[in-house]
Parts: structure tokens; C-alpha cells; sequence
């Protein structure tokens, strides 16, 4: 695997950056990979003046002239994409095969995809209303780039998660400032390479490096924060826009559980969980996190899932595409976590069938780990372990593999198996999740038209669809009364007793129609 260039402690003005310095861990082997800037609040001031003063440039050029660089970057992604994906690997640990298709791939879906629907989804809406007070007016929506936005993002997809978001900030035509984490800021910074490669005018994207007090700072300059990352910090964000009374939207953490019904075909059932817990070494935040299964079926499906968690391969992604399954954990704290988690359930009564421990030697890694006998007087049934672990437990029926999967504060992503698609979908619309996959999981997330973002803790608002860059732009309704309009409407001043007569019968033509019953 290629090793990643160095970051010289630089501003993205170009300026020699004097201050405090952050080394980037390789988590695969712990050597220090590069060092980047730790930004302070009057650097981060700087550069969101300078974001605003080139920002209407960039709105001026359309979505036309905007969809032209973001397909060069499409390009630029895919031209480029051994050298983001060893910058990733780097940075995250994670294997050559998650970053190619969990990021490099939805970073080429996302530049595609946004410069051909920004400009319909943000393309002024002629309304009609059923009200007479406004009969024979013109009504429209029409939507305009917010100015500045921040983006604050996690650790573990620094393309799709931290700088994903960016890109429709950018296709609705505003400047945007990214804190990506300060565990894995390199790829943030090869993309804003890219960018002005491929044409974004200077200052309209920059990355802001640093640790927490950076996006504590960022979200005082900016027009709306966009965040992505835990649910505990997303509370300080919420509040720190709240004071400001600018828009966040939150994207934070899940425990997305997985019901397995009876007829459910275990050798897929038993290839997804196993798949979609330990992808990324687990670290998705929409990865299954839990499993229910139901009582006839339980037995053959956890044998299953044991044999193949037992095969993956685990270890440094550095020999190189199809050596190992699970890579490192990215964040070392992490592995403290899941072993928390898991070293909680086995002191209440679960058994590991695999796994169960911390990797030894250089790196970070926690073995795939396979528990049952679990209940949810347990950490890894109702935290988020963000590890390679499945916990699975049996249940008599689906009514209370659903009780049992609302058992959350979270709810973000589920899924369901079953041969009955009916019934399958029956359940899905049970479960008290953002999005939910039939047979299937997390691949929801690739369809960019699907909106995507959680209930109750795991969030407010929404990635992808419409709402996904209207979230970008502020709304503003405009009303228009044609030329050859009344010179003095009904309800104008002098109130008159005829006037007021005739408005009482408009009023009872329009809402007296209906019966009492
Ligand atoms: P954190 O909440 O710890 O950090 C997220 C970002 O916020 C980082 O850039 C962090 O900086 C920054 N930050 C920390 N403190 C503040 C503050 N006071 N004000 C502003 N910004 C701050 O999350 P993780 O990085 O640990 O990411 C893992 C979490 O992200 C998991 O819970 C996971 O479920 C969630 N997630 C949710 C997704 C979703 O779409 N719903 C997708 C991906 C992850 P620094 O790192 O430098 O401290």
C-alpha cells in the first residue's frame, strides 16, 4: 500500500501556519503518517471571511456552470482513486475493499449524482392553493444557496460521512467549511486538492483541521452546521446552533438491530449480518449492531453466522487489496469500548463463539466477535459498540423481535428477513427506525434518491433525496397579484356590515360545506 504525503503545517491561504501541530496515526501499524495543522478560533474566522466574500461567485455560476465541476471531479475521483484510497487506508486502518466501495464509490456515485439533480430538486415550484383569499395570484417557491455552510464530520467514512455532505452544500452554491475528525483529516485535504483542481474557486471549499474546539468554532461563523458523529456531541452542536438560531441537521449514532423470522433464507440472512457487522470493522454507523432471531430457525442461523466470522481474515490492509476481510479499529479508544461491551456481557451470562479480544501487537484491533445468551440488560444490546461484534439473541416471535428492536434510544437503520416480502415489509413498518432494508441492509444508503437519516437520538433531518440539499438553501414563497387586480379587495379597510356579511358567507362556502358526523 502506497504511503500518503506529507501535510506541511500550512493555512490553505498558503500562509505558514505557526501554531499547534496534530500528528495522523497509521491505526493499522501506529506509525505517525503526517501532521496537520489544530486550527483556532481566529484562524477559523479568517477563513470563513474569505468563504464569504468568494461565494457569490460560485452561486453565480449556476447549477449548469457547478454540475461542469462537479462531474470533473466524478472524474478526478475515479482518476485519482488509488491515491485517495491509500490516504484513507492510511489514515483509517480500514481494508483496501471498504474504502474502494464505501467510499471511493460513493463519492463517484454523489458528484454524478448531485450535479444532475441539484438544480430540479432546488428549482423554483409554482404552488396552487385551494384558498379563494388568494385566487387568480401567482404562488412560488423558489430556494437560495444559505451562504456559508459547516460541515462537521466523524472518523470513520472521512469521504462518504465527513466530506459526502459537502458536495450538495456545494452544488446548491454556497461556500463550505469541513472539520473533518482529527484522527483522519488527510483525505479531507486530498479532496480539497481535487477540487480546485477541477475548477471550485479559491476559498469556496476549505478544510478547517482540528480537534473539537475547531468545530466548536466553526459552528459560530457559519449560515447552518451540518454534523455528522455522535450522539453526545451532537447535543453540544443542536445547542451551540440553537443559540445562534442557525439550522443544524444530525446525523448521529445507531444500535440498528436485525430480525430474522422463520422463513427468512438463513444463508443470505447469515451472509448480511456477518457482512454488514464487521464491514469496516464494524464501525458503520448503520452497521447491524443486534440480531434477533426467531426460536425454530435461531440454532442453524447463529451456527452459520459462528462458521463465517471464524474465517474472516483480520489484520493491517498494508499486503495489499483481498489479503484481509477486517482491518484496524480507526480510533484507539475505540477498542476500549467494544471491550468494555463485550467483557460486560460475559460477566452477565453470554458466551463469545468467536472472538472476544483485543488484537495484540502494533495497531488497533478488536477480533470478530460473536456473542450469545445476550439480553438487553447488556451494554451490547442497547449501546453503540461500534466494533467487529454480533450479538444475537433468540425470540419467540416477531412481535417481540419488534418490541425488542424499539428498545432503543436510537433508531436509524433495521432490517428484516424474510421469504414473505409482505410480511417482511409488515414488520419493517413496525420498527421505529429512519430506514429499514427487506432481506438486505445498509445498501439503502447507495440509493441517493432515498432520504436517509434517524429517529429519536440517532438524529435530526436528513441526507439525500430532495431533502438532502434543500436543507442547503433558505426557502422563500413569493406571491404575485397580477396587474389587472381589484383596486380594493373585500377584506380591506373600511369594515363595512355588508362586507363583513359577504366574507361570513365566502368563509361558510369555503369551510360549511362538509356534514357533522
Ligand atoms: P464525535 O461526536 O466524537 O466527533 C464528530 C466530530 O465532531 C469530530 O470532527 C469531532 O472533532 C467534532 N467535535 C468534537 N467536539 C465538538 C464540539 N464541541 N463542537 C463541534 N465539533 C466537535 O464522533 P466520532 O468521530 O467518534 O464518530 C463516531 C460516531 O459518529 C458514532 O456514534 C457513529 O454512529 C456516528 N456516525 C453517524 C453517522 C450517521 O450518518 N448517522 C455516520 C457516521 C458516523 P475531533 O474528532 O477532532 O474530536
Amino acid at each position: 500500500m502506497a504511503t500518503v504525503e506529507q501535510h506541511p503545517a500550512q493555512t490553505q491561504n498558503g500562509a505558514a501556519h505557526a501554531g499547534p501541530e496534530i500528528p495522523v496515526e497509521n491505526p493499522a501499524t501506529a506509525a505517525i503518517v503526517a501532521t496537520v495543522p489544530d486550527l483556532d478560533a481566529a484562524a477559523v474566522a479568517d477563513m470563513a471571511r474569505r468563504a464569504r466574500a468568494a461565494q457569490p461567485a460560485w452561486a453565480a455560476y449556476g447549477f449548469d456552470g457547478r454540475a461542469r465541476v462537479l462531474l470533473r471531479m466524478q472524474k478526478w475521483v475515479m482518476d485519482n482513486a488509488e491515491r485517495i484510497a491509500s490516504t484513507i487506508v492510511s489514515e483509517t486502518g480500514k481494508t483496501y475493499e471498504d474504502a474502494q466501495l464505501a467510499e471511493i464509490s460513493y463519492g463517484g456515485a454523489a458528484f454524478g449524482f448531485w450535479a444532475k439533480h441539484a438544480g430540479e430538486y432546488l428549482a423554483d415550484e409554482r404552488v396552487r392553493s385551494g384558498n379563494l383569499l388568494v385566487k387568480g395570484k401567482k404562488l412560488l417557491v423558489r430556494y437560495e444557496p444559505r451562504g456559508l455552510i459547516g460541515v462537521i464530520g466523524p472518523w470513520n467514512y472521512p469521504l462518504t460521512n465527513s466530506f459526502g455532505d459537502c458536495i450538495p452544500a456545494l452544488a446548491a452554491g454556497n461556500a463550505v467549511i469541513l472539520k473533518p475528525s482529527e484522527v483522519t483529516p488527510l483525505t479531507s485535504l486530498l479532496l480539497a486538492e481535487g477540487l480546485s483542481e477541477c475548477g471550485v474557486p479559491a476559498d469556496v471549499f476549505q478544510v478547517a483541521t482540528g480537534r473539537g474546539a475547531t468545530g466548536a468554532a466553526l459552528i459560530e461563523e457559519v449560515d447552518m452546521i451540518m454534523f455528522t458523529g455522535s450522539t453526545r456531541t451532537g447535543r453540544k452542536v443542536a445547542e451551540a446552533a440553537a443559540r445562534r438560531l442557525i439550522p443544524s441537521s444530525l446525523e448521529l449514532g445507531g444500535k440498528d438491530p436485525m430480525i430474522v423470522l422463520a422463513d427468512a433464507d438463513l444463508e443470505r440472512a447469515a451472509n448480511v449480518a456477518t457482512y454488514y457487522s464487521m464491514q469496516n470493522s464494524g464501525q458503520t454507523c448503520i452497521s447491524v449492531e443486534r440480531v434477533y432471531v426467531e426460536a425454530p430457525v435461531y440454532d442453524e442461523f447463529v451456527a452459520k453466522v459462528a462458521a463465517k466470522v471464524r474465517a474472516l481474515r483480520q489484520g493491517s490492509p498494508d499486503g495489499g487489496p483481498g489479503t484481509v476481510e477486517v482491518g484496524a479499529m480507526t480510533f484507539p479508544p475505540q477498542v476500549d469500548i467494544v471491550e468494555d461491551h463485550v467483557n460486560d456481557a460475559l460477566a452477565k451470562g453470554a458466551r463469545a463463539l468467536t472472538g472476544g479480544h483485543r488484537g495484540q501487537g502494533g495497531g488497533h484491533y478488536f477480533e470478530p466477535t460473536v456473542l450469545v445468551d445476550v439480553d438487553h440488560t447488556m451494554k451490547a444490546m442497547t449501546e453503540e459498540t461500534f466494533g467487529p461484534t454480533l450479538p444475537i439473541m433468540k425470540v419467540a416471535d416477531a412481535d417481540e423481535a419488534v418490541r425488542l428492536a424499539n428498545d432503543s434510544p436510537y433508531g436509524l437503520g433495521a432490517s428484516v428477513f424474510s421469504r414473505d416480502t409482505a410480511r417482511g415489509e409488515e414488520v419493517a413498518r413496525r420498527v421505529d427506525a429512519g430506514a429499514v432494508c427487506v432481506n438486505d441492509a445498509i445498501i439503502n444508503y447507495t440509493a441517493l434518491e432515498l432520504p436517509m437519516g434517524g429517529h429519536k437520538e440517532s438524529g435530526l433531518g436528513t441526507r439525500h433525496g430532495a431533502g438532502g440539499i434543500r436543507k442547503f438553501a433558505t426557502q422563500q414563497s413569493i406571491l404575485i397579484t397580477p396587474r389587472l387586480a381589484l383596486k380594493r379587495e373585500l377584506h380591506y379597510f373600511p369594515y363595512t356590515r355588508r362586507g363583513t356579511k359577504r366574507l361570513g358567507r365566502m368563509l361558510k362556502l369555503m369551510y360549511g360545506r362538509g356534514k357533522r358526523d
